[in-house]
């Protein structure tokens, strides 16, 4: 059906391109683009023989138009799914819009010295892809991505109105490090170290970093304590949600990760303030992610389960009404299937089912959109057939 470029080949690309060359009815030819291309001839190499895809690989520095124009040119991907950094997303889509190719991904672009968190910059592209009739995917993993699918779902099949969303993410899973990230580790730090928020009656309120802490009982998982936290779907979900009077998010942090966490914060390691040291520039924060395990390499010794869904409160027909929605994911059955860890399962497969939608035009309009704007179904129907299958319960515990 078509081709798809993927620009970065860590963990959540590694399986977003594993998951690509089992559908190879669609994604007939890829081409795996990154920093690194020894990493993406390796993935090329494990792949090639087991899938009808096409696999090619290249270098690329995603900071510059230019080099991806010209490699864009010459690939010519029909959509470009970017699973790089949030560093690299305006870039990625200057470079679709010069090129004619769609865009889809799945953390929103952040400026390098700040850590916000906000969707104004990617935004401000929508006259412009309105305008070349290109279609751009902002957020298409889990979280951002699967929950604001299921907001969409919720809507559309289950309430009148929702009146409060809570997004609790759960990671139950056990690397045997006493501390390592999930995921890409300088994203993840400043996520977590940057002050919380949520969205009530029409405006955010701000919290300290980690200053509500609430305990929870995870089906597959058991009971966690979990933070609340900033993050960014919710800025679109108050917007997209229509009469949504609060949106809270909640991820759950085991108590090493914590601890390691705050002596790394005292001794101002997980700073992104530039400092001097033996005459170079160095951000402590990214010397950190040099010394730390890598998460694409976690996936054979994490065991147990992710939970990751949202609990919605509402009405329908007069009555009030609670649904959860959510996803258990087993961290070895995902390393069996594609090598990987959960945490990068649950984001790389809605990656590539967003390029999914984008190439079979189940969700291609010309725009900037966020992934709660289309129509939930057929998505739905993918997350059930490509291995991340979603549970309801009518009568959820809410989080107080
Ligand atoms: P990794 O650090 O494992 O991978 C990032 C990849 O991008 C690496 O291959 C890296 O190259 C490459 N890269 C970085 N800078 C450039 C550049 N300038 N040019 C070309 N390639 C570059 O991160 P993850 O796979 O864990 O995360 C990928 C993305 O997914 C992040 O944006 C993260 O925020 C997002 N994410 C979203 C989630 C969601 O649910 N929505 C959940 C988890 C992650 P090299 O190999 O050389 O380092």
């Amino acid at each position: 059906m078509g081709k798809c470029m993927i620009v970065g080949c860590g963990g959540v690309a590694s399986v977003a391109v594993h998951k690509c060359c089992q559908n190879s009815g669609i994604f007939e030819e890829i081409l795996i683009a990154s920093r690194t291309k020894s990493k993406c001839d390796d993935l090329k190499r494990r792949l090639e023989g087991t899938t009808a895809t096409k696999i090619k690989t290249a270098q690329v520095d995603a900071d510059k138009v230019d080099e991806l124009t010209a490699l864009m040119k010459e690939f010519k991907p029909d959509v470009v799914l970017n699973l790089a950094l949030p560093y690299q997303d305006l870039t990625i889509m200057d470079a679709c819009l010069k090129t004619g190719a769609h865009y889809v991904d799945t953390a929103n672009y952040e400026p390098k010295d700040t850590a916000k968190f906000e969707y104004k910059y990617q935004w401000a592209y929508r006259e412009k892809f309105e305008k070349a009739g290109l279609c751009a995917v902002l957020g298409s993993g889990f979280d951002p991505g699967v929950t604001g699918v299921f907001a969409a779902y919720a809507q559309k099949h289950i309430f009148d109105e929702i009146h409060t969303i809570d997004i609790l993410d759960c990671n139950g899973g056990d690397h045997g490090y006493p501390f390592a990230t999930n995921f890409n580790p300088e994203i993840n730090i400043r996520e977590v170290s940057a002050n919380g928020s949520y969205w009530e009656n029409g405006r955010w309120i701000e919290t300290k970093p980690m200053e509500i802490k609430r305990e929870y009982d995870f089906a597959g998982v058991g009971k966690k304590e979990m933070y609340l936290l900033h993050h960014e779907e919710i800025e679109s979900l108050a917007l997209n949600i229509k009469g949504v009077r609060r949106i809270r998010f909640f991820m759950t942090f085991g108590e090493s990760y914590l601890r390691h966490l705050k002596c790394l914060e005292n001794v101002g390691m997980t700073s992104i303030e530039p400092i001097e040291f033996e005459g170079k520039k160095i951000v402590p924060l990214q010397f950190l992610k040099a010394v730390l395990p890598n998460p694409a390499d976690l996936g054979a010794r994490t065991v147990g389960k992710t939970n990751i869904g949202c609990i919605f409160q509402g009405v329908k027909d007069g009555r009030p009404k609670s649904y959860y929605l959510y996803n258990i994911c087993d961290h070895q059955e995902c390393y069996k299937e594609v090598g990987s860890q959960a945490v990068s399962y649950t984001t790389g497969v809605p990656a590539m089912i967003g390029a999914m939608m984008v190439l079979n035009g189940k969700w291609n309009r010309p725009g900037v959109w966020n992934v709660e704007q289309f129509d939930p179904d057929p998505f739905m129907e993918e997350l059930n057939r490509q291995g991340l299958p979603w549970i309801e319960d009518f009568h959820p515990v809410p989080v107080d």
